[in-house]
This record gives C-alpha cells, sequence and structure tokens, in this order.
C-alpha cells in the first residue's frame, strides 16, 4: 500500500470481546488489541464488567501507551470489550474513541464498532437523535432507546438489539455488552471480518481477526456468519439470525492488506492467498527482467508468489524503518523533503545494474510509489516494471475505509498507461479481478469489490460517509 504520511488511506478498526468467569478479561483483551493494532492506531479502550458494575477506559494512542498494568487493575470483571480505533484526522478526539458507553437506568451498555453505517443520517433523524458525532453513537443511542421502551427482565439487551439492528444499513461487525452478556454482530453482508474462540480454561473470545485468538491462546471455533448475532452468557453462546435475509460480501481489500498474514479468512490463511496473487500476477502480465522485488512489507507474499511462478530470483531491494508508520511525530519540512525515505531505503547492491519488477499490493494516491521508482531507479536499476497485485482502486469505499473522496484515487483520475507514465515505470500491470476472486478462493464466496468494480452491494449516499459525519 503506498501510504505516505499524506496519502495513507484509513484503515479500519479491530474490536475484540471475552467472556471468561473466573479469569481477568481486561488483561486478556489488552493482548487481543495488542493482535489488532494494525487496524486502528489513533486510540484503544476497553470496557470491562464484574456483573455489577461496568468500567471504561479508553485513550488516544497505541494499546502500550493507553494500558498498563494500573489502568488495566482498574478494569475488574470476567466480561469486557476492546477497540482499536482509526480516524482521520479531523475526529481524532477523545469523545469518538471507543468503547461507546452508556448508562440506562441500571444497565451499562458498551459498543466497539469496525465498519461504517451508510444510513446514519436517516437513523439519527429518525431516533431523533441530533448530537451524536458518530454513526457508532447513533447505533448506541438507538439500543438506549429500546432497552428503556422495554421490559427488565434480564434480556432487554437482546431485545433492543433484535429491534435496531435491522434498521441499520452498510458494514457493521460489533462487540457489544451489558453486565451479564456479551454481544457479537456481522451485518447482513459481513463486510467486515468477527470470529468465535474458546480459551482453554472456559470462556468465550470474539475477534475481528483469527490472529487474536492464537495470542490469547484460544481456539479457533467458527467464523461469525454474515447477518448472524451471538449472545454469550452464563448459558453459553446461543445465535440468533435478527435479519430478513443475508448476501455475504467479504470486503476483499482485507485479503488485499488490512488483515493480518497470519489470520485466516473465509477459512484460507491471508499470507497463502497475497502469495497467490503474486502467482497470479505473474501468469497474468510476465515480463523480461532479471530480479522480483517487493515493497516492504505490504509486497512481500505477492513478491514472493512472482518469483516463485515466474522463475525469476527473489531480492530484498528496499529496508523499511517498521516503526516510522507508527508515530504521531509529525515530521519537519526539511524532513517531510526527504520523502519516501523516511520510510523505506534501498539496498544499492540488489538494484544496481539490473531489470527489477517492483511488486506492491496496491496504489491509492501513487505519490511514495513515484518517489519509491525514482529511488529505485537511482539506485542504479537499468528498468523498473510495476507489478500490483490487486486492480486499479477507483471507486470510493463507503464500508468502513477512509477513500471515500475519489479525488485522493490515482486510478480514478487516469488510465493505467497515464498512471505508468506518472509513475515513470518502464511497465505497469494489475491483477485482474478475476485474479484477485481466483486467489482468495473464488468469487462465490461472496466479496465486495466495490472500491475496485464500482458495484455496490448496497446503496451509498455521501451524506453517511463515517469521516464527513465525524467532522461535522
Ligand atoms: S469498497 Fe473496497 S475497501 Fe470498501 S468494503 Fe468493499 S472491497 Fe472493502
Amino acid at each position: 500500500m503506498d501510504g505516505t504520511f499524506e496519502s495513507t488511506p484509513g484503515e479500519e478498526c479491530g474490536v475484540f470481546g471475552v467472556y471468561a468467569p473466573g479469569m481477568d478479561a481486561a488483561h486478556i483483551i489488552s493482548f487481543g488489541l495488542f493482535a489488532l493494532q494494525h487496524r486502528g492506531q489513533e486510540s484503544a479502550g476497553i470496557a470491562a464488567s464484574d456483573g455489577q458494575t461496568t468500567t471504561v477506559f479508553k485513550d488516544m494512542g497505541l494499546v502500550s501507551q493507553v494500558f498498563d498494568e494500573t489502568t488495566l487493575a482498574a478494569l475488574p470483571g470476567h466480561l469486557g470489550i476492546g477497540h482499536t480505533r482509526y480516524s482521520t484526522s479531523g475526529s481524532t478526539v477523545w469523545e469518538n474513541a471507543q468503547p461507546a458507553f452508556r448508562q440506562v437506568d441500571q444497565t451499562g451498555i458498551a459498543l466497539g464498532h469496525n465498519g461504517n453505517l451508510t444510513n446514519t443520517v436517516d437513523l439519527a433523524a429518525q431516533l431523533g437523535d441530533d448530537t451524536s458525532a458518530t454513526d457508532s453513537m447513533v447505533m448506541l443511542n438507538g439500543i438506549a432507546e429500546a432497552i428503556q421502551d422495554g421490559r427488565s427482565d434480564g434480556r432487554q439487551l437482546e431485545r433492543a438489539l433484535m429491534s435496531l439492528l435491522p434498521q441499520l444499513e452498510g458494514a457493521f461487525s460489533l462487540v457489544i455488552m451489558d453486565q451479564g452478556h456479551l454481544v457479537g454482530v456481522r451485518d447482513p453482508h459481513g463486510y467486515r471480518p468477527l470470529c468465535l474462540g474458546s480459551l482453554p480454561e472456559g470462556g468465550w473470545v470474539l475477534a475481528s481477526e483469527t490472529a487474536a485468538l492464537d495470542l490469547v491462546g484460544a481456539k479457533f471455533e467458527r467464523d461469525i456468519e454474515a447477518g448472524e448475532m451471538v449472545v454469550i452468557d452464563a448459558g453459553g453462546v446461543r445465535s440468533l439470525l435478527p435479519f430478513d435475509g443475508t448476501d455475504p460480501r467479504l470486503c476483499i481489500f482485507e485479503f488485499v492488506y488490512f488483515a493480518r498474514p497470519d489470520s485466516n479468512l473465509y477459512g484460507q490463511n491471508v499470507h497463502g492467498v497475497r502469495q497467490q496473487m503474486g502467482r497470479r500476477l505473474a501468469i497474468e502480465a510476465p515480463v523480461e527482467a532479471d530480479v522480483v522485488v517487493p515493497v516492504p512489507e505490504s509486497g512481500i507474499p505477492a513478491a514472493q508468489g512472482f518469483s516463485v511462478e515466474s522463475g525469476l530470483p527473489y531480492a530484498d531491494g528496499l529496508v523499511k524503518n517498521r516503526y516510522i508508520g507508527r508515530t504521531f511525530i509529525e515530521p519537519t519540512q526539511m524532513l517531510r523533503d526527504r520523502g519516501i525515505r523516511l520510510k523505506l531505503n534501498p539496498i544499492p547492491g540488489n538494484l544496481e545494474g539490473k531489470r527489477i519488477v517492483l511488486v506492491d499490493d496496491s496504489i491509492v494516491r501513487g505519490t511514495t510509489t513515484r518517489q519509491l521508482v525514482r529511488m529505485v531507479r537511482e539506485a542504479g536499476a537499468l528498468e523498473v516494471h510495476l507489478r500490483i497485485s490487486s486492480p486499479p482502486y477507483r471507486w470510493p469505499c463507503y464500508y468502513g475505509m477512509d477513500t471515500s473522496d475519489s479525488s485522493r484515487l490515482l486510478a480514478a483520475q487516469l488510465s493505467v498507461d497515464e498512471i505508468r507514465e506518472f509513475l515513470d515505470a518502464d511497465s505497469l500491470a494489475y491483477l485482474s479481478l478475476d485474479g484477485l476472486h481466483d486467489s482468495a478462493g473464488g468469487s462465490e464466496l461472496g466479496f465486495c469489490n466495490a472500491c475496485l468494480s464500482g458495484d455496490y452491494p448496497t446503496p451509498v449516499d455521501d451524506r453517511n460517509d463515517k469521516f464527513t459525519l465525524e467532522r461535522r
């Protein structure tokens, strides 16, 4: 992914939940959030309950900056949820950090959301909510209202969700809790992943990605299905179906870029799928060259696959400064002028005098890729052939990735040949949409590919863009 300080597309959010009688949920959640840190680095939070009261702690920053033994000790209880959040700079405020929390009479409700509703404006109007800054708060207020209207028989959260959820449109993988229940929900398209695991000591875990289960020693039980709600309490796990119909459309960018390589989606290892994308790319767009070089780290598995399929040797030609992308320090203009070198530096000995196949997973704005091509040439490469292991990114995403302004998308403005010219590459080829689907297990599994095809599974409307809402 061609991220720079200016052009990095918004990532998503990570959600995690634990119901583990006799155990300390907050500690388990904190480790789950470490595993989901890549999905959001701007704020982190945990809500925990001992069955009587619910405590929430959240703050701006990385999980390691927000939580320590002292803050975790202030979150007692066997039940809890956690969240890592991405947001745009305009909405980087504490109030929007999650879990979102509301007290309704004796019931404390906490909610963590990954995704983006596409009917927030209408929903807020319907609920008479003109104060919420985020779609997640609109949802929480809707749940609170439904709870107030209902009976207090211990199942009020479940009933409130059954009545509210069918009114939501767009992308939502949710973890929600009151003092006695942990709930997981995936929208009827299942844009964002969510899975269920079991702890060997007893107890249950919900997580955005399977890698987070591994980190806390939980066994993967199954994916939460698109359109499924699970309620976890002292009676175990119950599955409910709040929606009329389902049409699975897992975000294909989870395979391209978002998800950790050690996670599994649709039962397939993400790293293996990325290597397969590279193999397919080598078949679709072969090139006469000397060596295959990845853009680290995003292009590594596809470059490995390209190398295996093409028979061309694989070499590390660029070294990534692993920590710069996670800093909150804004580079000065002098450092900004150094551009890409803050993030990547070449190994000239592996590039000099060679025809290079440079592999990355995607191009969003192209500014970094352009600098990279120049850097590889300056390091002595004879030719630079760009190979991208996903199709051109032409349409905005309304389901949780912050690229909802197509003026930010290079491929929305230029043809592939114009992009090649802009990037000053000797050749440029993208993986086909069929190639991407096949690599990810086949289109019949059900994918959203709207940002690559313009085929949106649900109606979209700019008014509901999360990031526009949050900037109000
Ligand atoms: S539009 Fe693209 S990034 Fe957004 S959910 Fe669909 S595939 Fe994923």
